[in-house]
Formats: C-alpha cells, sequence, structure tokens
C-alpha cells in the first residue's frame, strides 16, 4: 500500500513508522523541518494523569505503556523517572485528593510517599511545611521530542519511507482509484491513503480534501491553546524528573538545563509576541522557592507553546471521507499518544479497526455528537 503522511511532528513520525512496519510504502511530507511544529515545544510528559472522560485517560493509559515498551529499558528519547507531585494545601491539596482516588479506581499506578522518600528522589527539593501531601506517579515518564523523532523516522527511513522536507501540501484529491497530493511547487504524489497529521495545521489540511475538522485558533492568545516554556542554562541543581507543584512544573531538560512551566500565567501567553519580561521574572523568581542550588539561574530560551486542539479537546483519528482515502490524526497529548498511535492507526489504514479509538472518530463533529470546547477549568494539572 502507498501512503502519504501530511506532517513530520511526532504524531506523523510515529504513524509513518508504524506504517513501514506493515510493509506500507510510505512518504512523509513536512512543509518545513520535522519538529518544527508543536513537537519543539512541549513538556514531553508522558502520562495519563488528569485526562478525562474515561476513553480518552484509557488511550493515554495505554500510550504510557506504549512508551515503555517502544524504549525497551534502553531508549536514549526516554526517561522512565516517575512524576512527583506535592500540595500544600488548600484547594490544591483536594484536586490531588480527589485525582488520586480516581486513579487507584482506574488501576494507574499511584504511591503516596512520605517527606523522607521525596526528599530521597528529589534531594535538591527546596523543604515544603509540615503537612504537605507528596504522591509519586512511578509510570510515568518524560521524553526529548527531537531525539524521539529520531527514533521514529530513524525506523521509517530504515524500513523505506522517504521524508521530504519544506513539502507543504496545498491541494488533495481523491479518486475512487487513490488520492493525489499536490504541493506549493507543483510536485505531485500519487497514494492509496493520505494520513494528515498536519497538528495545529490540521483544520486546513483537512479542508484541502473537503473535510471539515474543527480545531481551536492556536492564534488566540490563552491558556487553552497557549502556554509559556522557560529553559534555564546549565545548573548545578539535582532534578531527575518530572516534578508538579501548586505554581511551577518541572522537568530536567538535558545538560543540566531545567525545563518551567506555570500554568497559572498561561492566560498571558500570546504567539503573536514575545514572553513578556514580567512573565519570565515571574517563572524564574518561583524557581528557588522549589529547587535548590538554583539563584541567579539564567534564562536560555522562552517561548510560547501553540497546542494542537481539537474542537471538543479530544483525540480525532479516524478515515474522513466516505472513500477512506484520507485518514486525519489530531491531537493535544500528542506526544504521550505518538508510539500507541503508531500501532493503532497503521492497524486501521489497514483495515483493523481499533477500540481504543471508536469514540474519537473525525464524524463527532459533522453529526453533532462532539461536545463542547474545553473551558480552562477542565485543565489545571492537564498537559
Ligand atoms: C506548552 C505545551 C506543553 C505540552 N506538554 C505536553 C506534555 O507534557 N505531554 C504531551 O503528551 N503533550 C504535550 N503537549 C502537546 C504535544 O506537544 C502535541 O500534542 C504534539 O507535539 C503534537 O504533535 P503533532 O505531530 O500532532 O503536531 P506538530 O508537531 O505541530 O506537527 C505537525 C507538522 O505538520 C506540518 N504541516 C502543517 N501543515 C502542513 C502542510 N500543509 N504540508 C506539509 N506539512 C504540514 C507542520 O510543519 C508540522 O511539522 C504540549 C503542548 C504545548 C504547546
Amino acid at each position: 500500500m502507498r501512503v502519504v503522511v501530511i506532517g513530520a511532528g511526532v504524531v506523523g513520525s510515529a504513524i509513518a513508522a508504524g506504517l513501514t512496519r506493515r510493509g506500507a510504502q510510505v512518504t512523509v511530507l513536512e512543509a518545513r523541518t520535522p519538529g518544527s511544529g508543536t513537537t519543539s515545544t512541549s513538556v514531553a510528559w508522558i502520562n495519563a494523569n488528569n485526562k478525562t472522560p474515561k476513553a480518552y485517560f484509557d488511550l493515554n493509559h495505554a500510550a504510557v505503556w506504549a512508551h515503555h515498551q517502544l524504549a525497551g529499558g534502553s531508549g536514549d528519547w526516554f526517561f522512565p523517572t516517575g512524576n512527583l507531585e506535592y500540595a500544600v494545601g488548600g484547594e490544591h491539596r483536594e484536586l490531588l485528593e480527589q485525582r488520586v482516588r480516581r486513579l487507584i479506581g482506574m488501576g494507574y499506578p499511584v504511591e503516596r510517599v512520605t517527606a523522607g522518600r521525596a526528599r530521597a528522589l528529589e534531594p535538591d527539593l527546596v523543604p515544603p511545611p509540615a503537612g504537605t501531601e507528596y504522591v509519586f506517579f512511578p509510570v510515568e515518564a518524560y521524553v526529548q521530542p527531537a531525539r524521539l523523532l529520531g527514533r521514529l523516522l530513524g525506523e521509517a527511513r530504515d524500513r523505506g519511507a522517504t521524508v521530504k522536507c519544506g513539502a507543504e501540501v496545498t491541494a488533495i484529491d481523491t479518486t475512487a482509484a487513490g488520492a493525489k497530493v499536490t504541493l506549493t511547487d507543483g510536485r505531485t504524489f500519487v497514494c492509496d491513503v493520505v494520513v494528515t497529521c498536519a497538528g495545529r495545521w490540521t483544520q486546513g489540511v483537512a479542508a484541502l480534501a473537503g473535510v471539515d475538522i474543527p480545531m481551536l485558533d492556536p492564534a488566540v492568545s490563552g491558556k487553552i491553546t497557549n502556554g509559556f516554556l522557560v529553559t534555564t542554562a546549565p545548573l548545578p541543581a539535582r532534578l531527575s524528573r518530572v516534578l508538579h507543584t501548586a505554581g511551577l512544573n518541572l522537568r530536567p531538560d538535558g545538560g543540566g538545563r531545567v525545563l518551567l512551566q506555570s500554568l497559572h500565567l498561561d492566560d498571558r501567553a500570546d504567539p503573536a509576541t514575545a514572553v513578556p519580561g514580567e512573565v519570565l521574572d515571574e517563572i524564574m523568581g518561583l524557581l528557588p522557592h522549589v529547587l535548590r542550588a538554583t539563584e541567579g539561574a539564567a534564562v536560555e530560551r522562552a517561548v510560547v507553546g501553540q497546542r494542537a486542539m481539537p474542537g471538543d479537546g479530544l483525540t480525532v483519528a479516524g478515515f474522513a471521507d466516505a472513500g477512506r482515502r484520507v485518514y486525519t490524526v489530531a491531537t493535544h497529548s500528542g506526544v504521550t499518544l505518538a508510539p500507541l498511535l503508531m500501532e493503532e492507526v497503521a492497524g486501521e489504514v489497514f483495515g483493523e479497526e481499533s477500540a481504543l479509538l471508536a469514540t474519537f472518530r473525525p464524524g463527532r463533529f459533522a453529526d453533532g455528537t462532539a461536545g463542547p470546547a474545553p473551558t480552562p477549568a477542565r485543565r489545571p494539572g492537564q498537559q
């Protein structure tokens, strides 16, 4: 089977690899360079921690295990460190408690830990006040997105896929016999199936095939689609894992760097402007209160990330046209979901229905069964 995959973010790269495993002849068309979209501005925390409804939790939970399986205990992109979260009091503590009970009920690995165990996990943690609640999520992880892309595209290339950069798709024509994809420079690619993995550009790309997939507009500022990410210069502080606190989320970012995120500031994230100085000051000001040996840390990179968010906040995956020539995938949490989509989407392209994807079909927008747009209230603690 000849398949064109549009988009070489983490989702398209994974699906390209999955398709080549099944023997497809794959061409990946990427408008810019692999990973240059949302994949390069991600916390890349692998989790199903605060995902609702149940079908979406199940999808993410299966994906967490798919990451462990893909890495097989030795992947240089994969850091199976677990995630430590602590709540000092008030609303955070109550929400954490509810979440822990819900996750335990759904069979998700969760450990309540003592302050001593938390310090053993992260020795440079600034001790929070007595009475703080600590929870450890042992199967969660983080990845280095560029290395994961290398892993996925490498496998796809090894199995014969062609990856074309600077290849922006401007037309998709479907016929009973197949599909034809045209680029800005007039080059064309004929195939049996087109898989669109265009992330936050999905609405425009799907429309080329006459398919309507509503996406939240990533150009609009605000915390649903946009978020600040700040990377420090290398620091002499010990941080080994994903760490969540009320005001600051952290993870290691290679070579002693720390990636920082403050969800409560994301209302102010506007992709049209640089990260405001006062936001940077606030985020960097929080760091020494969470992690020792970080006073005076310098900022190496500060960006506004733009999420790929389908209209109802949930994954879209399925054939989008009656002739089954165009399969569309668009999702938030794409870094978590990628190794699962690799297998499930590739299977569906080859005619095997995925039970995990059954509730995420693109047709829900046309037949009116899609839920409402997500609100900021749905998101705290989510990625
Ligand atoms: C601040 C922030 C934090 C996040 N944290 C997490 C997290 O902790 N865990 C997690 O799982 N997820 C997280 N995410 C989400 C995750 O990063 C994304 O869901 C994922 O990167 C999306 O990957 P993608 O391949 O779908 O999209 P992208 O990486 O955007 O790739 C789409 C590709 O399609 C290409 N393209 C578009 N149009 C065309 C065209 N016409 N022709 C050819 N190519 C085209 C683009 O150039 C792009 O490279 C976060 C996102 C943000 C913004």
